[in-house]
């Protein structure tokens, strides 16, 4: 067999994985490598879980498929409570899909049906910011700031109003409290000048994951959003596909905040990469406004199945039993103390930012000016490899149009120790500076 069938095969040097254990991965060739962005920033309880993999066999024994609308399972009931408690209370009802994408896809339906229902359906316009990523799918893919990725389907995505991203890194005005205060204005502006009545909901990822490399926002900004959607009356939603259950130090990231959504995105950690599962939590009001005008004329054949939720059960287990929540706060806090060194070891590091175990580096050519490297230069995948070959993963994004420079996320498993810590800083150190010889001989030739 010729093995290059596979659309999104994107070299041909690719290793092939064979096996992994808690942060580490190996290949087919014996190579190891330490986990050092959990896969996508999904497997937060690290690979091989006994817990995990004894509750999926215990289910498969039992059923592993069956339809909703024929039967509910009881881990779908029981998995659906846990999220509930997790936010305190601040959501009541639980929509499971399969993926990211179908979770914000399911937020943005919901938001719909409940204007539809609430006999104001002029509202259907999203608020979505630049950059930002909320997944593939065509309703998803329209709220996404990133341009490269929109740009071949704008004719057929819904699109959204696309507002700034507030940047606490490069914003231009002389106070990061001004920068806000710019940010929040320009976002009003926009809801007015699309029509404050035409507006569903303003979408946000509260803690920038690949779209933005870690950036977070400030409280005050998150409350100026939420009055925002109060003033003119349209849903905040929130995708915490990559933030959530537990990555940021809190079991979502809107916990830090104070400031609660109207719908809320989950996915990756969820099910933690051992099987795909997703979830679009929202308040009981909209769930009631939608089942009283006929239920929400949404689907999909996975939704909730014993499987994907006996999973889910397990890993909440596994993040309660081992405490990974504030094992999260805990060596995040070590973690960026680390970075931090480095950014004062290498002058290509500009900012190290992120919160908890989501920790963003941003690589720049200038650390005075924050110039970025020329896009043809492929810094942030030069980096990638470098640390690839000395057996570190970590994940990589480049932002174009000059919204930032390229950028790193180092999100270990939330079960990392100080010693794992080191050695991924350790690696790190050594890709930094061979990245800084490239750079050099680079700058020796031009
Ligand atoms: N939203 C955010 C914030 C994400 O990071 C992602 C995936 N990177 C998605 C949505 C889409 O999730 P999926 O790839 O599971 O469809």
């Amino acid at each position: 067999m010729s093995n290059n069938a596979l659309f999104y095969l994107t070299s041909d040097d690719m290793p092939v994985v064979s096996h992994a254990d808690g942060i580490y991965i190996w290949d087919t060739k014996g190579r190891r490598y330490i986990d050092g962005c959990s896969g996508a920033i999904t497997c937060n309880i690290g690979h091989n879980h006994p817990t995990v993999k004894r509750a999926m066999a215990e289910q498969l024994d039992k059923i592993a498929f069956s339809y909703r609308t024929q039967f509910e399972s009881q881990v779908a009931l029981d998995l659906a409570d846990r999220l509930v408690d997790l936010t305190d209370g601040d959501l009541d009802k639980v929509f499971f899909v399969g993926s990211g994408s179908e979770a914000v896809e399911s937020a943005i339906k919901l938001a719909v049906q409940y204007f539809v229902a609430k006999e104001q359906p002029e509202r259907c316009k999203f608020v979505s910011l630049r950059p930002s990523y909320h997944g593939s799918t065509m309703g998803a893919l329209g709220l996404t700031g990133y341009e490269p990725l929109e740009a071949p389907y704008r004719s057929i995505t819904i699109g959204s109003v696309k507002v700034p991203s507030p940047d606490l890194y490069r914003y231009k005005e002389t106070s990061i409290e001004e920068h806000i205060t710019s940010v929040l204005e320009q976002t009003e502006k926009a809801i007015l000048a699309a029509g404050a009545e035409t507006i569903a909901a303003v979408v946000l990822e509260p803690v920038g994951g690949a779209s933005t490399g870690g950036r977070i926002v400030t409280k005050r900004y998150m409350e100026g959003l939420r009055a925002l959607c109060d003033r003119y009356g349209c849903l905040l939603i929130m995708d915490e596909v990559l933030s959530g259950m537990g990555r940021t130090g809190a079991w979502f990231a809107y916990q830090h905040f104070g400031v609660v959504p109207d719908i809320l995105a989950l996915a990756k950690g969820l099910g933690s990469g051992y099987y795909p599962i997703a979830a679009m939590m929202a308040r009981k009001e909209l769930v009631d406004v939608v089942g009283r005008s006929g239920g929400f004329m949404h689907g999909h054949t996975y939704a909730g199945n014993p499987l994907a939720c006996a999973t889910g059960l397990a890993v909440i287990d596994v993040m309660e039993s081992e405490q990974l929540v504030s094992n999260s706060l805990k060596q995040g806090s070590y973690l960026r103390q680390q970075l931090e060194q480095l950014a004062l070891k290498y002058d290509c590091i500009g900012n190290v930012r992120g919160i908890g175990l989501l920790q963003g580096v941003e690589l720049v050519r200038d650390k005075t000016t924050k110039e970025p490297y020329p896009a043809a230069f492929n810094a942030f995948a030069k980096i990638t490899s470098l640390a690839k070959d000395r057996g570190l993963l970590i994940y990589p994004r480049r932002c174009l149009n000059g919204l930032a420079g390229d950028h790193v996320l180092i999100t270990p498993p939330l079960t990392v120790t100080v010693a794992d810590i080191d050695e991924i800083i350790t690696l790190l150190d050594e890709s930094l500076a061979a990245f800084g010889q490239i750079v050099l001989e680079r700058e020796a030739c031009s």
